[in-house]
């Protein structure tokens, strides 16, 4: 984790879920039900992370995109309380990010990468 690459503070949540690999409650997250047009960002660094297009609702109560963007994120093996599962983090900061899953929409790349809201800031297209 380098933290100089992470320009912008951390809210105690953020810090929790970012630094920590907390999640944060289902339904709470303010972008969940975001749909506008444009970019969702890593909240610690800035970097574009994913594209609105690849948004799409899961009904798991976090925000669920089928692809990040291109080099965006980086995959690390997760096995945090017995469970295996694939932890995303921003290729830029290593941020926690969330998890990604296998069962995303089947007529695209049937990924669910499985985002906290507040790790995302979203910046609409203009
Ligand atoms: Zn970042």
């Amino acid at each position: 984790m380098d933290k100089n690459k992470t320009k912008n503070k951390l809210t105690p949540e953020q810090y929790r879920v970012m630094r920590e690999k907390g999640t944060e409650a289902p339904f709470s997250g303010k972008l969940l039900h975001e749909k506008r047009e444009g970019t969702f960002k890593c909240a610690a660094c800035g970097n574009p992370l994913f594209s609105s297009g690849a948004k799409f609702d899961s009904g798991t109560g976090w925000p669920s995109f089928d692809q990040a963007l291109p080099d965006a994120v980086e995959f690390k093996k997760d096995n945090d309380g017995g469970i295996e599962r694939t932890e995303v983090v921003c290729a830029k900061c290593e941020s926690h990010l969330g998890h990604v899953f296998d069962d995303g929409p089947k007529d695209t790349t049937g990924k669910r990468h499985c985002v906290n809201s507040v790790c995302l800031k979203f910046e609409e297209k203009k």
